[in-house]
């Protein structure tokens, strides 16, 4: 019987997996992960890490039941097309992908495979990119309708997907199967344990946490973490709404946020300009920063030595774990964009290149609602303010301490001056916005 291709993307798991039902349907299952070099390039040490970590865990819970992990280095349309020839597969399996680059290079493996169909099974969401349009066919374009729409559509039970009753074959040696790529050095940086079993621990962890109490508190840092895992399809969030029970208050607020990937998913699918460009264009018409000058405010701020200890401390934390709390990530972000003058794409390209959890929608879309041109009728003079933020969420500034120790003791090092006066900054962005505005009424 002719072997299918289950192609690996952004869904690294085997339990609560529907392409791999489909995949086992059909007979049996060859596994493969395709090393592309599109989205390895950009990729910083620590997303690297952590995708080749995701990796030989996958393999490694393969290898209970089969041969392992088939791993091909190359452009997906000519590797695919290859090793299906080569083991003569009748159908290559996939979970849907909606980003941009993701659907383009999925339609052109398609014409490439010729008769042999791209199946495609469920996608990284509890309801697919696309499906969810308000009573007039559109999109939404705002959260809080697309959140009530999401709910009442619902969605199914987790697939019951069991690796133990699949039939999986390798490639017998014949093609030529890469190893996966060496980690990067990553110094003293310690990543989460990767993979599935790590995923359902740290959800089996989290659960029951006052997440209401505790979310905007860098401090306490008692958020879930499952980014990370969500972003590589460790676990899919059905299995995770499965658990949540929305009378809970925290259980209810967990889930909105959930909501939020799905919506920026969905704004992502229906607006793939909006990674790149503004999604509300007046913006762009701001004195933004250029050239040297803005050089030197983006590296002061991506090396976390502004003089603003909130801003340092996450920007910081970014590089030294490839992860930031959510409260900090808007505080820098909007300290980028409003006090520092730079567009939101050169914040969002640092992000994505050292966030373990960087996921185009996630990210471009909240730059965006936090530089007030995304889907939020968020007003652009909503500025925060990095001082009164940090006594706010982090009152006893132990987040702060632990990422800016020289601030409590100086022999670690000097603490630079204000690279900006806030209140000053705060006036011209209000002035700049109220010209614009002014200019285009
Ligand atoms: P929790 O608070 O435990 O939330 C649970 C899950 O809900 C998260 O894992 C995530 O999947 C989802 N979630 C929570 N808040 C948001 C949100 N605002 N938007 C979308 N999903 C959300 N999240 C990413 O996954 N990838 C990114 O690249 C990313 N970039 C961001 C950039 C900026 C400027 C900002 C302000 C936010 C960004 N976020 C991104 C959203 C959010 O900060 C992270 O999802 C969250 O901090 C992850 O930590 P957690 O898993 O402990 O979150």
């Amino acid at each position: 019987m002719s072997p299918s291709i289950l192609w690996f993307r952004r869904d690294l798991r085997l339990g609560d997996h529907p392409a791999l039902l489909a995949a086992a349907a059909d007979g049996p299952v060859l596994p493969v992960f395709v090393l592309d070099d599109a989205l390895l390039g950009p990729a910083g040490a620590a997303r690297r890490a952590f995708l080749v970590r995701s990796l030989r865990a996958l393999d490694a819970d393969l290898r209970e039941h089969g041969p392992g992990l088939v791993v091909r280095h190359g452009r997906p349309e000519g590797v695919l097309p290859e090793l299906v020839a080569e083991v003569g597969a009748s159908a290559v399996h996939v979970s849907a992908d909606f980003a941009p680059y993701g659907s383009a290079r999925d339609a052109r493996v398609e014409e490439a495979l010729g008769d042999v169909p791209l199946v495609r099974t469920g996608s990284p969401y509890a309801v697919a990119p696309g499906r969810l349009l308000n009573g007039s066919g559109q999109p939404y374009k705002v959260f809080t309708p697309f959140f009530k729409a999401w709910v009442d559509h619902g969605w199914r039970a987790p697939a019951e997907s069991d690796p133990a009753q699949v039939d999986w074959v390798g490639s017998s040696g014949r093609g030529t199967d890469a190893d996966l790529p060496d980690e990067p050095d990553l110094g003293d940086m310690e990543l989460p344990p990767a993979g599935e079993a790590a995923a359902l621990e740290r959800w089996e962890e989290f659960r029951g946490t006052p997440y209401d109490d505790v979310r905007d508190r860098p401090d306490l840092d008692e958020t879930s973490r499952m980014s990370p895992y969500l972003r590589w399809g460790a676990i899919h969030p059905r299995t995770m709404l499965a658990d949540l029970d929305a009378r809970s208050t925290h259980e209810a607020t967990f889930r909105k946020e959930l909501g939020w990937r799905e919506f920026h998913a969905h704004v992502l699918h229906f607006w793939p300009e909006s990674a790149r460009d503004y999604y509300k264009p007046d913006l762009k018409g701001l004195p933004w920063a250029e050239g040297r000058e803005r050089d030197r405010l983006l590296e002061a701020w991506a090396q976390g030595r502004t003089g603003y200890p909130i801003v340092d401390a996450g920007m910081r934390q970014l590089l030294g774990e490839g992860w930031v709390h959510n409260r900090v990530r808007m505080i820098v972000a909007s300290f980028l964009v409003k006090d520092l003058h730079v567009e939101w794409q050169h914040g969002a390209r640092h992000f994505m290149r050292h966030l373990v959890d960087g996921d185009l929608a996630s990210n471009q879309l909240n730059w965006q609602w936090v530089a007030g041109s995304g889907t939020d009728a968020s007003p652009y003079f909503r500025i925060f303010n990095p001082t009164t933020q940090g006594k706010k969420f982090d009152p006893d500034g132990e987040y702060i301490r632990r990422w800016v120790p020289e601030l409590t003791d100086p022999t670690l090092g000097e603490y630079p001056e204000p690279i900006v006066d806030h209140a000053e900054e705060r006036s011209s962005t209000l002035e700049a916005y109220h010209q614009l505005r002014q200019g285009q009424d």
